[in-house]
Protein backbone atom coordinates (compact mmCIF):
# COMPACT_ATOMS: atom_id res chain seq x y z
CA UNK A 1 0.00 0.00 0.00
CA UNK A 2 1.84 3.44 -0.81
CA UNK A 3 -0.02 6.09 0.45
CA UNK A 4 3.00 8.83 1.03
CA UNK A 5 3.71 11.02 -2.35
CA UNK A 6 7.58 10.87 -3.82
CA UNK A 7 9.58 13.61 -2.98
CA UNK A 8 10.35 16.44 -5.61
CA UNK A 9 13.55 17.48 -5.29
CA UNK A 10 16.76 15.70 -4.22
CA UNK A 11 20.27 17.30 -3.21
CA UNK A 12 23.16 16.56 -5.13
CA UNK A 13 25.64 13.59 -5.21
CA UNK A 14 27.16 13.31 -2.01
CA UNK A 15 30.88 11.91 -1.45
CA UNK A 16 30.37 8.25 -2.13
CA UNK A 17 29.14 8.97 -5.67
CA UNK A 18 25.68 8.01 -4.58
CA UNK A 19 23.18 10.47 -5.12
CA UNK A 20 21.54 11.20 -1.73
CA UNK A 21 18.79 9.78 -0.65
CA UNK A 22 18.35 7.68 -4.05
CA UNK A 23 18.64 3.60 -4.56
CA UNK A 24 20.97 1.76 -4.38
CA UNK A 25 22.98 1.62 -7.24
CA UNK A 26 22.64 -2.54 -7.70
CA UNK A 27 20.53 -5.04 -6.82
CA UNK A 28 20.74 -7.54 -4.16
CA UNK A 29 19.64 -11.20 -5.67
CA UNK A 30 16.47 -12.15 -3.32
CA UNK A 31 17.53 -14.06 -0.27
CA UNK A 32 14.09 -15.54 1.04
CA UNK A 33 14.79 -17.36 4.62
CA UNK A 34 12.91 -20.41 4.41
CA UNK A 35 9.39 -21.14 5.84
CA UNK A 36 8.80 -25.21 5.10
CA UNK A 37 10.57 -25.71 8.88
CA UNK A 38 7.49 -23.87 10.53
CA UNK A 39 4.17 -24.83 11.34
CA UNK A 40 1.20 -22.86 12.11
CA UNK A 41 -1.95 -23.85 12.96
CA UNK A 42 -5.49 -22.96 11.60
CA UNK A 43 -6.81 -22.27 15.07
CA UNK A 44 -5.61 -21.49 18.43
CA UNK A 45 -7.61 -21.98 21.41
CA UNK A 46 -6.87 -20.61 25.25
CA UNK A 47 -3.51 -21.90 26.64
CA UNK A 48 -4.91 -22.77 29.87
CA UNK A 49 -3.54 -24.77 32.40
CA UNK A 50 -1.29 -26.54 29.76
CA UNK A 51 -4.20 -26.99 27.79
CA UNK A 52 -5.09 -24.96 24.36
CA UNK A 53 -9.39 -24.64 24.65
CA UNK A 54 -11.65 -22.84 22.71
CA UNK A 55 -13.23 -19.79 24.32
CA UNK A 56 -16.67 -19.74 26.23
CA UNK A 57 -18.52 -19.08 24.35
CA UNK A 58 -16.32 -20.07 21.34
CA UNK A 59 -14.97 -17.26 19.09
CA UNK A 60 -12.37 -16.30 17.19
CA UNK A 61 -10.59 -13.79 15.09
CA UNK A 62 -8.15 -14.12 12.38
CA UNK A 63 -4.97 -12.71 12.92
CA UNK A 64 -2.87 -11.82 9.29
CA UNK A 65 0.50 -11.62 7.77
CA UNK A 66 1.02 -7.43 7.66
CA UNK A 67 3.60 -7.93 4.54
CA UNK A 68 1.22 -9.60 2.74
CA UNK A 69 -2.47 -9.30 4.13
CA UNK A 70 -3.28 -12.69 3.86
CA UNK A 71 -5.03 -14.82 7.15
CA UNK A 72 -2.39 -16.68 9.26
CA UNK A 73 -4.31 -18.38 11.11
CA UNK A 74 -7.45 -17.77 13.80
CA UNK A 75 -6.88 -17.40 17.33
CA UNK A 76 -9.82 -17.69 20.37
CA UNK A 77 -11.35 -14.28 21.08
CA UNK A 78 -11.57 -15.10 25.31
CA UNK A 79 -14.59 -14.03 27.46
CA UNK A 80 -14.61 -12.56 31.00
CA UNK A 81 -15.45 -16.01 32.05
CA UNK A 82 -12.20 -17.24 30.19
CA UNK A 83 -10.49 -14.55 32.02
CA UNK A 84 -11.79 -16.24 35.43
CA UNK A 85 -10.77 -19.53 34.13
CA UNK A 86 -6.90 -18.37 33.71
CA UNK A 87 -6.77 -16.60 36.88
CA UNK A 88 -8.42 -19.67 38.81
CA UNK A 89 -5.85 -21.82 36.65
CA UNK A 90 -2.90 -19.27 37.77
CA UNK A 91 -3.98 -19.26 41.71
CA UNK A 92 -4.40 -22.67 41.86
CA UNK A 93 -0.93 -23.54 40.24
CA UNK A 94 0.34 -20.39 42.51
CA UNK A 95 -1.52 -21.90 45.93
CA UNK A 96 -0.40 -25.98 44.85
CA UNK A 97 3.12 -26.08 43.46
CA UNK A 98 5.07 -22.88 42.06
CA UNK A 99 5.51 -21.22 45.15
CA UNK A 100 6.60 -24.08 47.05
CA UNK A 101 8.68 -24.91 44.67
CA UNK A 102 12.71 -24.25 45.86
CA UNK A 103 14.08 -21.78 43.58
CA UNK A 104 16.83 -24.29 42.47
CA UNK A 105 14.21 -26.46 40.81
CA UNK A 106 12.36 -23.17 39.10
CA UNK A 107 15.45 -22.43 37.77
CA UNK A 108 15.95 -25.81 35.81
CA UNK A 109 12.49 -25.14 34.06
CA UNK A 110 13.66 -21.60 33.48
CA UNK A 111 17.40 -22.75 31.71
CA UNK A 112 15.02 -25.22 29.91
CA UNK A 113 12.82 -22.81 28.35
CA UNK A 114 15.78 -20.38 27.38
CA UNK A 115 17.59 -23.81 25.84
CA UNK A 116 14.27 -24.84 24.31
CA UNK A 117 13.69 -20.92 22.68
CA UNK A 118 17.43 -21.39 21.26
CA UNK A 119 17.22 -24.78 19.56
CA UNK A 120 13.82 -23.53 17.90
CA UNK A 121 14.69 -20.05 17.14
CA UNK A 122 14.79 -20.51 13.89
CA UNK A 123 11.03 -21.50 13.94
CA UNK A 124 10.71 -18.41 16.20
CA UNK A 125 12.27 -15.92 14.19
CA UNK A 126 10.27 -16.99 11.10
CA UNK A 127 6.83 -16.85 12.83
CA UNK A 128 7.73 -13.21 14.47
CA UNK A 129 8.57 -11.77 11.03
CA UNK A 130 5.67 -12.91 9.43
CA UNK A 131 3.04 -12.07 12.10
CA UNK A 132 4.79 -8.68 13.08
CA UNK A 133 6.00 -7.69 9.51
CA UNK A 134 9.74 -7.03 11.36
CA UNK A 135 12.78 -7.71 8.92
CA UNK A 136 14.22 -11.67 9.51
CA UNK A 137 17.90 -10.19 10.43
CA UNK A 138 16.29 -8.28 13.33
CA UNK A 139 13.88 -11.09 14.85
CA UNK A 140 16.98 -13.43 13.96
CA UNK A 141 19.64 -11.42 15.42
CA UNK A 142 18.07 -9.58 17.93
CA UNK A 143 14.37 -10.67 19.59
CA UNK A 144 14.69 -14.47 19.88
CA UNK A 145 18.47 -14.58 21.17
CA UNK A 146 17.31 -11.70 23.81
CA UNK A 147 14.20 -13.32 24.40
CA UNK A 148 16.19 -16.46 25.66
CA UNK A 149 18.78 -14.20 27.20
CA UNK A 150 16.14 -12.99 29.65
CA UNK A 151 15.26 -16.71 30.42
CA UNK A 152 18.62 -17.70 31.27
CA UNK A 153 19.16 -14.20 33.23
CA UNK A 154 16.31 -14.97 35.38
CA UNK A 155 17.06 -18.80 35.93
CA UNK A 156 20.30 -17.60 37.55
CA UNK A 157 18.60 -15.69 40.18
CA UNK A 158 15.66 -17.68 41.10
CA UNK A 159 17.66 -19.74 43.79
CA UNK A 160 19.72 -16.08 44.70
CA UNK A 161 16.77 -14.07 45.54
CA UNK A 162 18.25 -13.90 49.65
CA UNK A 163 21.33 -12.26 47.66
CA UNK A 164 19.72 -10.15 45.16
CA UNK A 165 17.73 -8.44 48.15
CA UNK A 166 19.47 -9.18 51.38
CA UNK A 167 17.66 -8.65 54.74
CA UNK A 168 14.16 -8.25 52.68
CA UNK A 169 12.58 -11.37 53.22
CA UNK A 170 11.71 -11.81 49.43
CA UNK A 171 8.07 -13.46 48.56
CA UNK A 172 6.72 -14.42 45.36
CA UNK A 173 3.36 -11.99 45.04
CA UNK A 174 0.88 -14.43 43.23
CA UNK A 175 -0.49 -14.21 40.46
CA UNK A 176 0.71 -11.90 37.61
CA UNK A 177 -1.57 -10.37 34.83
CA UNK A 178 0.45 -9.17 32.10
CA UNK A 179 -0.69 -7.22 28.84
CA UNK A 180 1.97 -6.95 26.43
CA UNK A 181 2.29 -4.83 22.84
CA UNK A 182 2.46 -5.93 19.25
CA UNK A 183 6.19 -4.18 18.21
CA UNK A 184 8.24 -6.88 20.06
CA UNK A 185 5.92 -9.88 20.71
CA UNK A 186 8.24 -12.43 21.50
CA UNK A 187 10.87 -10.39 23.74
CA UNK A 188 8.00 -8.82 25.69
CA UNK A 189 6.24 -11.92 26.60
CA UNK A 190 10.14 -12.71 27.86
CA UNK A 191 10.56 -9.53 29.89
CA UNK A 192 7.41 -10.29 31.45
CA UNK A 193 7.42 -14.00 32.00
CA UNK A 194 10.74 -14.68 32.90
CA UNK A 195 11.36 -12.44 35.76
CA UNK A 196 7.70 -13.71 37.21
CA UNK A 197 8.74 -17.00 37.17
CA UNK A 198 12.28 -16.79 38.96
CA UNK A 199 10.25 -14.65 41.59
CA UNK A 200 7.70 -17.95 42.11
CA UNK A 201 4.96 -16.01 40.49
CA UNK A 202 2.64 -17.65 38.38
CA UNK A 203 1.44 -15.85 35.12
CA UNK A 204 -1.66 -15.30 32.64
CA UNK A 205 -0.50 -13.17 29.75
CA UNK A 206 -2.51 -11.36 26.81
CA UNK A 207 -0.87 -10.73 23.96
CA UNK A 208 -1.57 -7.91 21.38
CA UNK A 209 -4.55 -9.18 19.26
CA UNK A 210 -2.21 -8.64 16.08
CA UNK A 211 0.71 -10.64 17.35
CA UNK A 212 -0.46 -13.68 19.23
CA UNK A 213 1.54 -16.24 17.64
CA UNK A 214 5.06 -16.67 18.79
CA UNK A 215 3.21 -16.25 22.50
CA UNK A 216 1.12 -19.76 20.98
CA UNK A 217 3.95 -21.27 19.76
CA UNK A 218 5.77 -20.22 23.63
CA UNK A 219 3.02 -22.46 25.15
CA UNK A 220 4.27 -25.21 23.08
CA UNK A 221 7.73 -24.82 24.90
CA UNK A 222 6.03 -24.31 27.76
CA UNK A 223 4.96 -27.66 27.46
CA UNK A 224 7.72 -29.31 26.18
CA UNK A 225 9.72 -27.84 29.15
CA UNK A 226 6.86 -29.84 31.22
CA UNK A 227 6.13 -26.34 33.18
CA UNK A 228 3.52 -27.84 35.96
CA UNK A 229 -0.20 -27.03 34.83
CA UNK A 230 -1.42 -23.54 35.40
CA UNK A 231 2.24 -21.64 35.82
CA UNK A 232 1.98 -19.94 32.58
CA UNK A 233 -1.51 -19.03 30.72
CA UNK A 234 -1.86 -17.38 28.04
CA UNK A 235 -5.34 -15.58 26.76
CA UNK A 236 -6.18 -13.49 22.86
CA UNK A 237 -8.73 -11.22 23.13
CA UNK A 238 -10.09 -7.73 22.95
CA UNK A 239 -8.71 -4.70 25.10
CA UNK A 240 -11.76 -4.87 27.14
CA UNK A 241 -10.07 -8.79 27.79
CA UNK A 242 -6.79 -6.93 29.11
CA UNK A 243 -8.77 -4.74 31.37
CA UNK A 244 -10.88 -7.49 32.91
CA UNK A 245 -7.65 -9.10 33.46
CA UNK A 246 -5.69 -6.65 35.09
CA UNK A 247 -9.00 -5.80 37.36
CA UNK A 248 -9.80 -9.19 38.14
CA UNK A 249 -9.37 -9.42 41.93
CA UNK A 250 -7.67 -12.79 42.17
CA UNK A 251 -4.44 -10.86 40.29
CA UNK A 252 -1.71 -9.46 42.57
CA UNK A 253 0.88 -7.34 40.27
CA UNK A 254 0.05 -5.79 36.95
CA UNK A 255 2.76 -5.54 34.49
CA UNK A 256 1.65 -3.49 30.93
CA UNK A 257 3.42 -2.73 27.89
CA UNK A 258 1.78 -0.43 25.29
CA UNK A 259 0.60 3.00 24.75
CA UNK A 260 0.14 5.84 27.33
CA UNK A 261 -3.57 6.14 27.13
CA UNK A 262 -4.01 2.68 27.88
CA UNK A 263 -1.58 2.79 30.50
CA UNK A 264 -3.08 5.30 32.33
CA UNK A 265 -6.54 3.82 32.07
CA UNK A 266 -4.54 0.78 33.43
CA UNK A 267 -3.52 2.90 36.73
CA UNK A 268 -6.65 4.71 37.44
CA UNK A 269 -8.91 1.26 37.37
CA UNK A 270 -6.26 -0.49 39.84
CA UNK A 271 -5.67 2.67 42.23
CA UNK A 272 -6.29 1.32 45.75
CA UNK A 273 -6.56 -2.12 45.27
CA UNK A 274 -3.03 -3.17 46.27
CA UNK A 275 -2.03 -4.79 42.93
CA UNK A 276 1.35 -4.01 42.58
CA UNK A 277 2.34 -2.18 39.02
CA UNK A 278 4.70 -1.72 36.28
CA UNK A 279 3.64 0.14 33.02
CA UNK A 280 6.42 0.56 30.59
CA UNK A 281 4.23 3.45 28.01
CA UNK A 282 5.46 5.24 25.30
CA UNK A 283 8.84 7.63 24.07
CA UNK A 284 9.47 10.38 21.95
CA UNK A 285 13.36 10.01 22.63
CA UNK A 286 15.93 12.80 21.84
CA UNK A 287 19.32 11.64 19.91
CA UNK A 288 21.39 14.61 20.66
CA UNK A 289 24.50 14.85 18.31
CA UNK A 290 27.43 17.30 19.05
CA UNK A 291 30.04 18.65 16.41
CA UNK A 292 32.89 17.04 18.15
CA UNK A 293 30.93 13.25 17.44
CA UNK A 294 32.16 10.73 15.12
CA UNK A 295 29.73 11.46 12.12
CA UNK A 296 29.69 8.52 10.34
CA UNK A 297 29.21 6.04 13.28
CA UNK A 298 26.73 8.73 14.33
CA UNK A 299 24.66 8.46 11.18
CA UNK A 300 24.28 4.53 11.82
CA UNK A 301 22.80 4.53 15.59
CA UNK A 302 20.31 7.29 14.35
CA UNK A 303 19.71 5.30 11.56
CA UNK A 304 19.50 1.64 14.15
CA UNK A 305 18.04 4.67 16.57
CA UNK A 306 14.83 5.17 14.46
CA UNK A 307 14.78 2.89 11.84
CA UNK A 308 15.10 -0.35 13.71
CA UNK A 309 12.01 -2.22 14.21
CA UNK A 310 10.02 0.22 11.42
CA UNK A 311 10.09 2.57 14.15
CA UNK A 312 7.87 0.68 16.40
CA UNK A 313 9.67 1.17 19.26
CA UNK A 314 8.88 2.93 22.50
CA UNK A 315 12.37 4.29 23.27
CA UNK A 316 13.44 5.21 19.60
CA UNK A 317 15.21 8.07 19.20
CA UNK A 318 12.45 9.84 16.86
CA UNK A 319 13.83 13.21 17.66
CA UNK A 320 16.95 14.07 16.53
CA UNK A 321 19.12 17.49 17.71
CA UNK A 322 21.84 18.20 16.07
CA UNK A 323 24.25 20.87 16.60
CA UNK A 324 24.32 23.67 14.19
CA UNK A 325 28.03 23.57 13.12
CA UNK A 326 27.59 19.94 11.65
CA UNK A 327 24.32 20.08 10.56
CA UNK A 328 24.68 19.92 7.09
CA UNK A 329 27.27 17.72 6.56
CA UNK A 330 25.28 15.49 9.16
CA UNK A 331 21.86 15.86 6.94
CA UNK A 332 23.55 14.99 3.87
CA UNK A 333 25.17 11.66 4.90
CA UNK A 334 21.85 10.75 6.53
CA UNK A 335 19.82 11.60 3.38
CA UNK A 336 22.83 9.12 1.55
CA UNK A 337 22.16 6.54 4.29
CA UNK A 338 18.42 6.54 4.09
CA UNK A 339 18.74 5.83 0.41
CA UNK A 340 20.56 2.56 1.25
CA UNK A 341 17.99 1.10 3.50
CA UNK A 342 16.33 -2.13 1.58
CA UNK A 343 12.52 -1.81 1.92
CA UNK A 344 10.08 -5.07 1.93
CA UNK A 345 9.42 -8.21 2.60
CA UNK A 346 10.23 -8.82 6.50
CA UNK A 347 11.31 -12.84 5.18
CA UNK A 348 14.10 -11.71 2.99
CA UNK A 349 17.55 -11.04 4.27
CA UNK A 350 18.45 -8.28 3.07
CA UNK A 351 15.22 -6.51 4.55
CA UNK A 352 16.16 -3.23 6.76
CA UNK A 353 12.86 -1.92 6.89
CA UNK A 354 9.78 -4.79 6.96
CA UNK A 355 6.08 -3.87 7.09
CA UNK A 356 4.45 -1.41 9.60
CA UNK A 357 2.22 -4.07 12.05
CA UNK A 358 -1.39 -2.77 11.12
CA UNK A 359 -3.13 -0.76 8.19
CA UNK A 360 -4.06 1.06 11.17
CA UNK A 361 -0.78 1.59 12.79
CA UNK A 362 0.39 2.62 9.16
CA UNK A 363 -3.15 5.29 9.23
CA UNK A 364 -1.61 6.83 12.55
CA UNK A 365 1.78 6.80 10.74
CA UNK A 366 0.88 8.73 7.98
CA UNK A 367 -1.80 11.49 9.11
CA UNK A 368 1.57 12.10 11.52
CA UNK A 369 3.11 12.75 8.44
CA UNK A 370 0.50 14.76 6.84
CA UNK A 371 0.56 17.08 9.88
CA UNK A 372 4.15 17.66 9.35
CA UNK A 373 3.77 18.36 5.71
CA UNK A 374 1.06 20.94 7.19
CA UNK A 375 2.65 21.98 9.21
CA UNK A 376 5.23 23.59 7.23
CA UNK A 377 8.47 20.55 7.89
CA UNK A 378 10.25 19.43 4.69
CA UNK A 379 9.54 15.80 4.41
CA UNK A 380 12.78 13.34 2.81
CA UNK A 381 11.74 10.11 1.58
CA UNK A 382 14.40 8.20 -0.63
CA UNK A 383 12.80 7.20 -3.97
CA UNK A 384 11.94 2.96 -3.16
CA UNK A 385 9.31 1.34 -4.29
CA UNK A 386 7.06 -0.19 -2.02
CA UNK A 387 5.70 -3.84 -2.48
CA UNK A 388 1.87 -3.41 -3.93
CA UNK A 389 0.41 -5.52 -0.89
CA UNK A 390 0.83 -4.99 2.74
CA UNK A 391 1.25 -2.23 5.02
CA UNK A 392 4.73 -0.37 3.86
CA UNK A 393 6.20 2.55 4.55
CA UNK A 394 9.27 4.68 3.11
CA UNK A 395 12.37 5.76 5.60
CA UNK A 396 11.14 9.13 6.60
CA UNK A 397 13.42 12.57 7.37
CA UNK A 398 11.70 15.76 8.54
CA UNK A 399 13.93 18.79 8.76
CA UNK A 400 12.86 22.52 9.40
CA UNK A 401 11.25 21.01 12.52
CA UNK A 402 10.22 22.92 15.18
CA UNK A 403 9.40 22.20 18.61
CA UNK A 404 5.71 22.54 17.80
CA UNK A 405 5.13 20.42 15.47
CA UNK A 406 3.02 17.97 16.02
CA UNK A 407 5.82 15.49 14.65
CA UNK A 408 8.57 16.54 17.14
CA UNK A 409 5.55 15.86 20.28
CA UNK A 410 3.97 13.03 19.89
CA UNK A 411 4.94 9.26 19.23
CA UNK A 412 4.57 8.48 15.75
CA UNK A 413 5.80 4.59 15.99
CA UNK A 414 6.78 4.44 12.30
CA UNK A 415 10.67 5.15 10.37
CA UNK A 416 9.95 8.74 10.97
CA UNK A 417 12.18 11.48 12.54
CA UNK A 418 12.30 14.65 13.09
CA UNK A 419 15.31 17.08 13.09
CA UNK A 420 16.21 20.05 15.23
CA UNK A 421 18.91 21.37 15.80
CA UNK A 422 20.59 23.40 19.06
CA UNK A 423 23.85 25.35 19.50
CA UNK A 424 24.64 24.99 23.18
CA UNK A 425 24.54 21.72 25.54
CA UNK A 426 22.00 23.70 27.75
CA UNK A 427 20.05 24.35 24.80
CA UNK A 428 20.28 21.05 23.84
CA UNK A 429 19.12 19.55 27.39
CA UNK A 430 16.08 22.23 27.91
CA UNK A 431 14.84 21.13 24.22
CA UNK A 432 15.25 17.09 24.66
CA UNK A 433 13.56 17.28 28.04
CA UNK A 434 10.70 19.22 26.59
CA UNK A 435 8.39 16.66 26.27
CA UNK A 436 5.68 14.58 28.31
CA UNK A 437 7.85 11.29 27.91
CA UNK A 438 11.19 10.28 29.16
CA UNK A 439 11.86 6.61 28.01
CA UNK A 440 15.12 7.03 26.74
CA UNK A 441 18.04 9.56 25.15
CA UNK A 442 21.06 9.32 22.75
CA UNK A 443 24.05 11.89 23.23
CA UNK A 444 26.93 11.85 20.42
CA UNK A 445 30.35 13.12 21.50
CA UNK A 446 33.55 12.33 22.12
CA UNK A 447 34.08 14.39 25.61
CA UNK A 448 33.38 12.09 28.51
CA UNK A 449 33.03 14.93 30.53
CA UNK A 450 30.22 15.63 27.96
CA UNK A 451 28.37 12.49 28.00
CA UNK A 452 28.09 12.87 32.13
CA UNK A 453 26.83 16.13 31.80
CA UNK A 454 24.08 15.33 29.43
CA UNK A 455 23.45 12.28 31.12
CA UNK A 456 22.26 13.73 34.30
CA UNK A 457 20.47 16.28 32.81
CA UNK A 458 18.49 14.61 30.19
CA UNK A 459 15.19 13.06 31.80
CA UNK A 460 14.94 9.48 30.60
CA UNK A 461 15.05 6.37 32.07
CA UNK A 462 17.79 4.96 29.46
CA UNK A 463 20.78 7.13 28.37
CA UNK A 464 22.65 5.75 25.44
CA UNK A 465 26.34 7.28 25.15
CA UNK A 466 27.98 6.99 20.89
CA UNK A 467 25.52 4.05 20.33
CA UNK A 468 21.32 3.18 20.47
CA UNK A 469 18.68 0.97 21.30
CA UNK A 470 21.31 -1.66 22.71
CA UNK A 471 19.63 -3.59 25.02
CA UNK A 472 20.30 -6.44 28.29
CA UNK A 473 18.54 -8.74 30.67
CA UNK A 474 20.82 -7.45 33.05
CA UNK A 475 20.09 -3.31 32.70
CA UNK A 476 17.43 -2.38 34.26
CA UNK A 477 14.77 -0.62 31.68
CA UNK A 478 11.62 1.59 32.05
CA UNK A 479 10.49 5.81 32.05
CA UNK A 480 9.60 8.65 33.75
CA UNK A 481 6.82 11.20 33.40
CA UNK A 482 4.52 9.88 31.05
CA UNK A 483 6.36 7.04 29.95
CA UNK A 484 5.90 5.42 33.12
CA UNK A 485 6.97 3.31 36.26
CA UNK A 486 8.54 0.96 37.47
CA UNK A 487 11.66 -0.72 35.92
CA UNK A 488 11.88 -3.85 33.96
CA UNK A 489 15.28 -6.23 33.39
CA UNK A 490 18.15 -6.71 36.10
CA UNK A 491 16.97 -7.07 39.74
CA UNK A 492 14.97 -4.17 39.85
CA UNK A 493 12.80 -6.52 37.27
CA UNK A 494 13.15 -8.75 39.37
CA UNK A 495 11.97 -6.60 42.61
CA UNK A 496 8.75 -5.48 40.75
CA UNK A 497 7.57 -9.61 41.27
CA UNK A 498 8.31 -10.12 44.92
CA UNK A 499 6.74 -8.63 48.06
CA UNK A 500 9.84 -7.03 50.29
CA UNK A 501 7.92 -5.60 52.43
CA UNK A 502 9.01 -8.22 54.96
CA UNK A 503 4.92 -9.16 55.62
CA UNK A 504 5.16 -12.36 54.27
CA UNK A 505 2.86 -11.69 51.13
CA UNK A 506 -0.81 -10.20 50.58
CA UNK A 507 -2.31 -13.39 51.05
CA UNK A 508 -3.97 -13.37 47.97
P1 LIG B 1 -2.34 -0.31 23.06
O1 LIG B 1 -1.77 0.34 24.25
O2 LIG B 1 -3.79 -0.17 22.79
O3 LIG B 1 -2.06 -1.90 23.10
C1 LIG B 1 -1.11 -2.53 23.92
C2 LIG B 1 -1.75 -3.75 24.60
O4 LIG B 1 -2.80 -3.32 25.46
C3 LIG B 1 -2.40 -4.73 23.63
O5 LIG B 1 -2.30 -6.04 24.16
C4 LIG B 1 -3.86 -4.28 23.66
O6 LIG B 1 -4.77 -5.29 23.27
C5 LIG B 1 -4.03 -3.96 25.13
N1 LIG B 1 -5.13 -3.06 25.43
C6 LIG B 1 -5.78 -2.21 24.59
N2 LIG B 1 -6.73 -1.54 25.26
C7 LIG B 1 -6.69 -1.98 26.53
C8 LIG B 1 -7.45 -1.68 27.69
N3 LIG B 1 -8.42 -0.77 27.68
N4 LIG B 1 -7.14 -2.32 28.84
C9 LIG B 1 -6.16 -3.23 28.88
N5 LIG B 1 -5.43 -3.57 27.81
C10 LIG B 1 -5.68 -2.95 26.64
O7 LIG B 1 -1.52 0.13 21.81
P2 LIG B 1 -2.04 0.19 20.27
O8 LIG B 1 -1.82 -1.14 19.71
O9 LIG B 1 -3.42 0.72 20.18
O10 LIG B 1 -1.06 1.27 19.67
C11 LIG B 1 -1.40 2.65 19.76
C12 LIG B 1 -0.18 3.48 19.98
O11 LIG B 1 0.39 3.13 21.23
C13 LIG B 1 0.93 3.24 18.99
O12 LIG B 1 0.74 4.00 17.84
C14 LIG B 1 2.13 3.67 19.76
O13 LIG B 1 2.28 5.06 19.69
C15 LIG B 1 1.79 3.27 21.17
N6 LIG B 1 2.39 2.00 21.56
C16 LIG B 1 3.43 2.02 22.39
C17 LIG B 1 4.05 0.84 22.73
C18 LIG B 1 5.23 0.81 23.63
O14 LIG B 1 5.97 -0.16 23.62
N7 LIG B 1 5.42 1.83 24.44
C19 LIG B 1 3.63 -0.45 22.20
C20 LIG B 1 2.46 -0.38 21.36
C21 LIG B 1 1.89 0.82 21.05
P3 LIG B 1 -5.28 -5.33 21.74
O15 LIG B 1 -4.08 -5.55 20.90
O16 LIG B 1 -6.20 -6.48 21.76
O17 LIG B 1 -5.94 -4.02 21.48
Amino acid sequence: MTLTKKPESRPAKNPWGLAAGGDVPWEYAPAPEATDHIRIEPEYGLFIGNEFRPSKPRKTFTVINPATEEPLAKVAHASKADVNRAVAAALGAHRSTWSKLPGRERAKYLYRIARILQERSREFAVVESMNSGKPIKESRDVDVPLAAAHFFYYAGWADKLEYAFPNRQPRSLGVAAQVIPWNFPLLMLAWKIAPALAAGNTVVLKPASTTPLTAYLFADVVRQADLPPGVVNIITGPGEIGMELVTHPDVSKVAFTGSTAVGKMIARAVAGSGKKVTLELGGKAANVVFDDAPLDQAIEGIINGIYFNQGEVCCAGSRLFVQESVYEPLIDKLKARLGTLRVGDPLDKNTDIGAINSAGQLAKVQELVDSGIAEGAEIFQPDCELPTRGFFFRPTLFTGVSQSHRIAQEEIFGPVLSVLTFRTPEEAIEKANNTPYGLSAGVWTEKGSRIFKMVSAMKAGVVWANTFNRFDPTSPFGGYKESGYGREGGTHGLGAYLDLSGNGGNGR
